[in-house]
């Protein structure tokens, strides 16, 4: 892990010119694959690598965790990733003409495409969902470069751009059907469906502990630190972030653990999206106060992370996450999130 952490100010230095130019972050990849950041690891040393990452380049992160979920469901399901690619996990379909595909004999044609495709044109496997002639959704481990049109979003993310989301239209694309990962239904099934959103959680985390890291940095210089409505704001701030730490760490140990119940695994990582959403917005808002217009400066760090972090935290169907685990947690009066085996 002292690799990885060494890496990070190196992305620091590098995140802002990264963003300005849209660019993908290949070298950070790059770098992060020789340190072994690429291949599986268990839940314990993962949470700290994802936030680690988080910390360095929110987009980085975001690869990174894209790629950490399709090995996931790639070992979940029986698959064996190639060692050498770097996985984009592409799941969401347009509002028309998704992805959808047709197997013949021993190909599989695929019609339509997807959208919100992180690492577009960059990625070299992607691990996609596509509807077959039944209506249902099935999983497909693709090769990239099999024919694929990559576009820019008709209007591009203004955060995360270094993550470079883009669409990929796959019409006429063909796959062996040894493709095929899993049954059909298979990527909706919990708790690995829900449970897995610990992992972005954990990146955004990572992006709340760079922005304070900022913040008191622009604070000290300025002289401002010490004014004693900035220390009321900035407390409030560092329990956002230690908030956003305790959730974070507790959804990693009970999402991974496989003796749990599916439905606490399910209802805890909810609750932790919620809590870790709320930290971050939170945070932001009182930086922002503290420092002012500053706050708002293109090409720092502080403006950077605020709009990387705005994109990163939408993620889908944030209200019905909650109300679900607030569902189970109302019927399951003694659930907690602590470690009882402390
Ligand atoms: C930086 C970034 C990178 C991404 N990369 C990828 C990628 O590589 N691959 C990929 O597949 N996807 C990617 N996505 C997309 C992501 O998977 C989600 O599709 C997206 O984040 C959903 O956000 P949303 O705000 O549109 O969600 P929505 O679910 O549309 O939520 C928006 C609002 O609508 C409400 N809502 C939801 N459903 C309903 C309903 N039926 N009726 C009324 N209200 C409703 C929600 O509660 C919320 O308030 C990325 C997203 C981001 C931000």
């Amino acid at each position: 892990m002292q690799a990885i952490a060494d890496l990070i100010p190196w992305m620091r230095s590098r995140a802002e010119a990264l963003d300005r130019t849209a660019s993908f972050p290949d070298e950070e990849l790059a770098r992060l694959r020789s340190a072994g950041a690429l291949a599986p690891r268990a839940h314990d040393a993962l949470v700290k690598l994802l936030i680690l990452v988080g910390q360095g380049n929110l987009s980085v992160g975001r690869i990174l965790e894209a790629h950490v979920n399709a090995l996931h469901l790639m070992a979940r399901f029986g698959a064996i990733p190639d060692d050498g690619l770097l996985y984009a996990l592409w799941v969401t379909d347009p509002p028309s003409g998704g992805l959808r595909m047709r197997v013949s004999g021993s190909r599989i044609t695929l019609t339509g495409g997807k959208q919100f495709c992180s690492g577009a044109g960059h990625a070299t496997g992607a691990l996609v969902t596509a509807e077959d002639d039944n209506g249902d959704t099935r999983m497909l481990v693709l090769p990239l470069d099999i024919g694929e049109r990559v576009s820019p979003l008709p209007a591009p993310l203004s955060g995360m751009r270094a993550a470079v989301t883009g669409a990929v239209d796959f019409d006429g694309c063909e796959a062996p059907a040894d493709a095929l990962l899993g049954g059909p239904g298979d990527y909706l099934r919990e708790p690995d469906f829900s449970a897995g959103a610990w992992r972005g959680s954990a990146v955004a985390l990572g992006g709340l502990i760079a922005l304070v890291d900022h913040a008191l940095l622009q604070l000290h210089e300025s002289g401002r630190v010490d004014n004693p409505h900035t220390r009321a704001r900035l407390g409030k701030t560092l329990i956002a972030r230690e908030t956003g730490r305790l959730w974070v760490h507790a959804a990693a140990r009970i999402a991974e653990d496989p003796l749990a119940d599916t439905s606490y695994r399910v209802s805890a990582v909810g609750l932790t999206r919620i809590a870790v959403e709320t930290a971050c917005l939170d945070a932001m808002r009182w930086v922002q106060r503290s420092l002012g217009l500053t706050a708002f400066r293109q090409g720092t760090a502080v403006e950077r992370i605020c709009r990387d972090l705005s994109a990163y935290l939408r993620q889908p169907a944030p209200d019905e996450v909650l109300t679900e685990a607030a569902a189970w947690f109302a019927s399951h009066p003694d659930a907690c999130i602590e470690d009882r085996s402390l």
